[in-house]
C-alpha cells in the first residue's frame, strides 16, 4: 500500500478532468475493483485483504446498483483503504447505508473522503463559475447522485 500522501497525489492527478474515474484511481493504487452480480440490494460493497495485490486489498461492488451509487461505494471503499487500512483486518462489508460495523465516525470519514474524490471543490467552483448552478446538471457533470451533489453544495433537500 502506498503512503497516504502518495495516494492523495494519485487522486489529485485523477481529478484533473470530470467525471472522476473511481476505478482508475483504485487501479492506480494497485487495487482491483470487481462488480459482483446477484448480491442482495442492501449490500453495497466490500473490501478484502489480498496480500498478493500491489495495493494489499481488492474492492467488490454491487453490480445491480445504479452507476452513480457504485461510483460512490467504490470511492467510499477507497477511503477505507487510504485512511484506515489497519481497521480493515481481513475485510469489511458495507450495507446499503455504507455501514460496515466500523464506528460511525470512521464511516462518516470514508463518506467525506468519497465526496472529496468525486466532487473536487475546484472543479465544482469552475462549473458554478461557468453558470452551471442546478443540482441536477452538476450531478450529471460529476456523475454522482443528485442527493450527493445537494449534500456537497449544502442545499437543503
Ligand atoms: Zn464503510
Amino acid at each position: 500500500m502506498v503512503s497516504i500522501s502518495a495516494a492523495l497525489e494519485i487522486i489529485r492527478e485523477h481529478q484533473q478532468s470530470i467525471p472522476v474515474q473511481t476505478v482508475g484511481i483504485a487501479n492506480a493504487l494497485g487495487i482491483k475493483v470487481y462488480k459482483v452480480p446477484g448480491w442482495p440490494a442492501d449490500l453495497s460493497g466490500m473490501v478484502r485483504k489480498n496480500v498478493d495485490s500491489e495495493g494489499g486489498f481488492d474492492i467488490f461492488v454491487n453490480q445491480d446498483h445504479p452507476e452513480v451509487r457504485r461510483r460512490f461505494t467504490i470511492a467510499h471503499e477507497i477511503g477505507h483503504v487510504v485512511l484506515h487500512p489497519h481497521l480493515i483486518g481481513d475485510g469489511i462489508t458495507d450495507d446499503a447505508l455504507l455501514r460496515s460495523g466500523l464506528s460511525n465516525a470512521v464511516e462518516a470519514q470514508a463518506n467525506r473522503f468519497a465526496a472529496d474524490i468525486l466532487m473536487p471543490r475546484d472543479k465544482l467552483n469552475e462549473c458554478i463559475g461557468k453558470g452551471i448552478t442546478s443540482v441536477r446538471e452538476l450531478a450529471a457533470r460529476f456523475n454522482v447522485s443528485e442527493q450527493s451533489m445537494a449534500i456537497r453544495l449544502g442545499v437543503p433537500q
